[in-house]
């Protein structure tokens, strides 16, 4: 009788997962990860999700039933909470509510003592939830500073825990700058104690990322090019010598992006789906949006498009102080972002000023933004710093070529024109200015005039493989290295 081969089992932690919940990248990759690995290795996995029940997904309703009721205690509290169960693509998906979650709640309050307090205690609850449901896992995965005190609760308070030995702990950093600062008072108040590890900085010793990157086994990036760079000054936050002294569990695996989701040809978001071979419908979309906006309605002015969170690391400045200097040449612009109330006012005045040819959309809406990647012929991301960027893999699969900064994951993710006009899927600019987007642009302007090159690049970076799988494979490889 051949014995049955034990699965791993790991629980994936997040603070958002999409279609649930998605704020930003880390809703992508919450949501297609963990899918495409149970896809991919169902025989060796038993992997679940566990997300805290955010507003967003009291209002989605997804199909869901509830586990039931536990309850520990943190410091002095009692804390309660609710468990419930959903799926997605297969992967089951814990919700944990209790009052500091409070499915009332938004993703993020943007007060840091809320927020603090909402994901300290989730990162606890999580834990516990592995107990109320009996569940022995074998590598907790966490995401980002909101999940990041969970290995570090599974290094101290449950250190002598039986129900949590030989766990293996993972946290990937998508940004490393958000590290949870602010936090501090309600960790206190759930009875977290600073960390008393030498090599850590006086202040990352009860800041929540810092933290886990110091408990946890591996560290993963979001690229390979992110990886390298968080052992710098440059993008480092302060944490670069924790960082190169402990190099040996850093690594970068670079995100994929859900194909069957962002798929030109069978999108039903876009009115006319295309592909690398069926083309031709492509230009239609752009021109129903070009008359949507009131804009000249031509094929050859070039459309430019962003999808983005408006703050400075996306670089929207440079995109705001360029565009005025352009205006000789012929072209249009659509923004479809919020964010900092700042950039938002630029953008809206920049559009009162050009009607004509420049547009804002000031809000967050996944509809609109499949219609942006099908519609532009150029997307711009000239971000300070990028561990990844998803943006840019969506508009290269529509077709829409990126101008974007030669950092982190669009340096791993995007060929540039310039150093392979043969393979190029879009522009990389080293030179992180304004003067550097404006040569950078200009060069995609005067590509984009030679309709042959620009098919071209077009197909290269339609065919681009941006799929999961080879990324997962290599989470795989890590999860059973652990
Ligand atoms: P980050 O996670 O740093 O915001 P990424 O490029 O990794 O950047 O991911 C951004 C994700 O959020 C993409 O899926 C993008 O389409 C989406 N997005 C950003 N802003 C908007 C918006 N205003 N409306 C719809 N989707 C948006």
């Amino acid at each position: 009788m051949h014995e049955s081969k034990r699965k791993l089992k790991v629980l994936f932690a997040s603070a958002e997962a999409a279609p649930f919940a998605k704020m930003g990248g880390l809703g992508d990759v919450s949501g297609a990860l963990p899918a495409s690995l149970l896809q991919n290795y169902k025989d060796e996995l038993d992997i679940r999700t566990i997300l805290p029940f955010h507003e967003v997904i009291k209002k989605l309703d997804p199909p869901m039933k509830k586990i039931g009721d536990y309850a520990f205690s943190a410091s002095d509290q009692e804390i309660e909470c609710q468990l419930f169960v959903s799926d997605i693509d297969g992967v089951p998906v814990y919700l944990v509510d209790n009052d500091y979650i409070n499915h009332n709640s938004p993703v993020y309050h943007g007060d840091w003592y809320l927020d603090g307090l909402k994901y300290a205690t989730f990162s606890l609850a999580l834990l516990e939830a592995m107990r109320y449901l009996d569940w022995k896992i074998d590598i907790l995965h966490a995401n980002d500073w909101h999940t990041a005190l969970a290995p570090y609760a599974l290094k101290t308070t449950y250190q002598n825990d039986l129900f949590y030995q030989g766990i293996k702990t993972i946290l990937s950093i998508h940004n490393l700058p958000y590290n949870g600062w602010g936090s501090q008072d309600a960790m206190a108040r759930l009875g977290f104690v600073p960390s008393h590890d030498q090599d850590l900085p006086d202040w990352a010793r009860f800041t929540p990322l810092p933290l886990g990157v110091a408990s946890a086994d591996k560290v993963i990036a979001v690229s390979p090019g992110y990886a390298r760079e968080i052992l710098t000054p440059e993008y480092g936050c302060g944490m670069e010598g924790y960082l190169q002294k402990h190099s040996n569990k850093v690594m970068g695996i670079l995100n994929g992006i859900d194909v069957n989701i962002w798929d030109p040809e069978t999108d039903e978001q876009i009115s006319h789906n295309f592909s690398a071979e069926a083309f031709s419908e492509r230009v239609n979309n752009k021109l129903d949006l070009q008359k949507a906006l009131d804009f000249v309605v031509d094929e050859n002015i070039p459309l430019l498009t962003i999808v983005s969170r408006l703050s400075d690391q996306k670089g929207i400045p440079a995109i705001l102080e360029t565009l005025p200097q352009l205006l000789d040449r012929d072209w249009q612009f659509l923004l479809l972002g919020s964010g900092s109330p700042e950039l938002e006012q630029a953008a809206d005045q920049l559009s009162a000023e050009h009607p004509d040819r420049i547009a804002s959309i000031l809000k967050y809406d996944e509809v609109i933004s499949h219609v942006l990647y099908a519609s532009g012929d150029i997307f711009l991301m000239p971000s300070l710093y990028e561990p990844c960027g998803l943006s840019q893999m969506f508009a290269m699969r529509y077709g829409n070529l990126p101008v974007a900064t030669e950092t982190g994951g669009l340096a791993d993710s995007i060929i540039d024109f310039s150093r392979d006009p043969e393979n190029a899927t879009g522009f990389l600019y080293e030179d992180k200015t304004a003067e550097g987007f404006l040569r950078s642009l200009t060069l995609a302007l005067d590509t984009f005039a030679d309709p042959g090159t620009w098919h071209k690049l077009q197909k290269n970076a339609m065919e681009a493989d941006f799929a999961w799988k080879k990324s997962a494979a290599k989470y795989y490889d890590v999860y059973k290295s652990l």
